[in-house]
């Protein structure tokens, strides 16, 4: 996305003058699990767990500042993805570069991965026994990050951060926890691109994500 596309977006969410945030100044968690992302982005490689296994042409296992204070959790791959490996890099990708951008970041500052590592055929949702398959490789991806806040981003992942069945237009907007770490349900970029209108409230959960990172850095200053 061009840098004036980015700023289009920031005016959208009233943030135009908003600084860039210091995140590097909020506490991190302390580590709960040993090992690291390399070796477990090895095992993710070769992975027959589930039948995304079956159509996959690579593994999409997630990208970022491996102490970032801020994950997003999509669904899991599309076409794009599955091509190049690296995760939201498809339309999508372009929304959520404004998104994190919105919150005052920048992509190399977070950390972004998916419910599943490998592409749904044809772009279909992942079903709960493909999420719940390639769950230890999320858990343990989050064990190794320990995030401040985890944004889950659409209805797979909602459901997979909250536990809960409802449509995700009753969850966006309320945390909820998960491994102990503050969850916020949004909307999916690929649904702000189909839906403008559903950007309204998407600004409105990013503000309340930038308020607790704005909490958190503040109060370890
Ligand atoms: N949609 C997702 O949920 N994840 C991606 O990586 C790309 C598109």
């Amino acid at each position: 996305m061009r840098a004036r596309d980015l700023e289009r977006y920031r005016r959208e969410i009233g943030w135009r003058d908003a600084p860039l945030l210091d995140v590097a100044a909020a506490p991190a968690a302390p580590r709960v699990e040993s090992g690291d992302l390399e070796s477990l982005a090895r095992e993710a490689v070769s992975c027959t767990r589930c039948r995304l296994a079956e159509q996959r042409r690579t593994v999409v296992f997630g990208e970022g500042d491996p102490q970032a204070r801020v994950m997003f959790i999509g669904e899991g791959p599309g076409a794009e993805e599955d091509r190049t490996g690296r995760p939201f890099v498809g339309p999508a990708g372009a929304v959520l570069d404004a998104m994190i951008f919105a919150l005052g970041l920048e992509r190399r500052q977070v950390y972004i991965a998916n419910v599943v590592k490998c592409r749904p055929p044809g772009n279909r949702d992942p079903q709960d026994d493909e999420a719940a398959a390639c769950a230890p490789f999320l858990d343990r991806q989050i064990a190794l990050i320990r995030p401040l806040l985890i944004v889950g981003l659409g209805k797979a992942a909602a459901r997979r951060l909250t536990g809960s069945t409802a449509p995700i237009r009753a969850l966006r907007g309320r945390w909820a926890s998960y491994l102990g770490i503050p969850v916020l349900p949004t909307f999916h970029p690929a649904f702000l691109l189909r839906t403008p209108l559903a950007k309204r409230e998407a600004w409105q959960d990013l503000k309340a994500v930038r308020k607790r990172l704005e909490d958190a850095t503040s109060s370890s200053s």
